[in-house]
């Protein structure tokens, strides 16, 4: 890996103690997901609390281990090698922990954060709802408030551990507040009276999540769930914003690990493979393809990892959005074209379920969809961009000069409100 230098002597040792925990996943267990024989593999995460390696980035007076972004993408690269169902519910400590870690109050943090860190409590994120996902704040689940007590009402769809996990992060609106954005409130909802899991979805991969439908009919929540307690009510917002930043990274981060696993075994393949009369990586329509694979993961990487460093510097929130939008755009897409090219080069058996590489196929058409489309990735991308450039001074040369026709304004025409042509 040529990234590999930018990555410090801990991250190295992590990455080998998050492959050693990977390799001890069982196979049996990918294969009865992927066949819907398993719902929610608690274990998978019980014994990835037990070796120490959820909560990375969390404050070790929670029992997280306090270190960087870039640590956490090592681990998650590694962990996605697994695939999306896994990579999922291992990054859901880093999501709705988040939330917690950042909004939480001292009692949330014991309750929920700590036991989580240490695989003994599962956590789910609910925002998406039936009438759509990319507009966030269009959302109908509502809380009504009597005393301290929310009953919220609504639907949210597609939600990975709607069966199985034991907290989910819900947002709704409190009612009486017209406007969505100071409405907006994050639940920490325990299962209980009110709480149902409608339909758990039959996916083209991604499978064994419990990915399911939930519905709240007047489901109460107490005020000590609400995220942040009473400072929280309204506050959704804000949280909705800091935990894009782990559920997109999340997503980026993963994405290498499919991306590298299939190309590795396409790879292989090509190197033993072959057709008129010699290895089929001597042909350029093979070689090329892995060629473009390494480059596309390797510049993905690099992003990610300088993304990661941003996060943490003095930049500002819309500067972060923008790169991390950047990260889970490009790592996602590139993730998706590095399997089709793995894909293509396996010929044939790569489209049987001889090799895995049709099942990291399925998964990583996924993640250019959730965490927010890659098409809501463009709209934050220039959104943020221009929100900047437009307060920005001109920088050093005016390249806008060096056309032999500059000095031509009657030719620069922009059709503004008052301009003549
Ligand atoms: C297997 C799976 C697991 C998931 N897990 C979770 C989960 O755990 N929790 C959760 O809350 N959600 C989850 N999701 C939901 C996922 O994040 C949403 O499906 C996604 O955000 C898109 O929302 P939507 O499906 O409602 O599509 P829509 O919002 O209806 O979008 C449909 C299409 O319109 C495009 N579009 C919409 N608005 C714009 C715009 N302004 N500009 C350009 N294009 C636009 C979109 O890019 C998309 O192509 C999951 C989804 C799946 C399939």
């Amino acid at each position: 890996m040529s990234t590999q230098a930018m990555l410090t002597q801990e991250e190295l040792a992590l990455r080998e103690k998050v492959q050693d925990f990977v390799a001890s996943v069982p196979r049996q267990l990918l294969l009865d997901m992927d066949a819907d024989k398993v719902k929610f593999p608690k274990e998978f995460l019980e014994e990835a609390g037990k070796r120490g390696l959820l909560g990375l980035r969390f404050d070790p007076q929670w029992e997280g281990a306090g270190l960087p972004w870039t640590s956490e993408l090592v681990a998650l690269e590694e962990v996605g090698v697994l695939g999306t169902s896994l990579t999922c519910l291992y990054s859901l400590i880093s999501i709705v922990g988040e939330a917690i870690h950042v909004f939480g109050t001292d009692e949330q943090k014991e309750r929920f954060l700590k036991p989580m860190i240490r695989g003994e409590l599962t956590a789910a994120e609910a925002l998406t709802e039936p009438r759509g996902g990319s507009d966030f704040f269009a959302a109908t689940t509502r809380a009504r408030r009597e005393g301290d007590t929310f009953y919220l009402t609504g639907q949210k769809r597609f939600v990975v551990g709607a069966e199985g996990a034991d907290v989910i992060l819900v947002y709704g609106k409190i009612e009486g507040i017209e406007d969505p954005k100071k409405a907006m409130t994050a639940f920490l909802v325990e299962r209980g009276p009110g709480v149902e899991v409608r339909h758990v979805y039959g996916l083209m991969g991604t499978r064994g999540g419990g990915t399911g439908r939930l519905v709240f009919r007047n489901a109460p929540v107490p005020l000590s769930n609400v995220l942040g307690g009473e400072a929280g009510v309204g506050r959704g917002t804000a949280v909705f914003h800091q935990m894009m930043i782990p559920e997109r990274m999340t997503s980026a981060g993963g994405a290498l690990g499919m991306g590298r696993a299939a190309i590795e075994i396409a790879a292989r393949y090509a190197d033993r493979r072959r057709a008129f009369g010699q290895k089929i990586r001597r042909f350029e329509g093979v070689s090329f393809k892995i060629a473009d694979s390494l480059t596309l993961l390797d510049a993905a990487r690099a992003l990610n990892y300088a993304v990661a460093r941003t996060i943490e510097s003095d930049a500002s929130a819309g500067k972060v959005r923008r790169l991390v939008s950047e990260a889970k755009k490009f790592s996602t897409d590139a993730a998706w074209k590095v399997t089709n090219h793995a894909m293509q080069i396996l010929g044939g058996i790569g489209y049987t379920n001889v090799f895995p590489v049709e099942r990291l196929l399925r998964d990583t058409r996924l993640i250019t969809i959730w965490t927010g489309t890659n098409e809501i990735m463009d709209l934050v991308i220039q959104h943020e961009f221009y929100k900047e450039f437009g307060t920005l001074p001109p920088r050093g040369r005016d390249v806008e000069a060096d056309a032999l026709g500059a000095d031509l304004p009657g030719e620069k025409i922009y059709n503004e409100p008052g301009e003549d042509a």
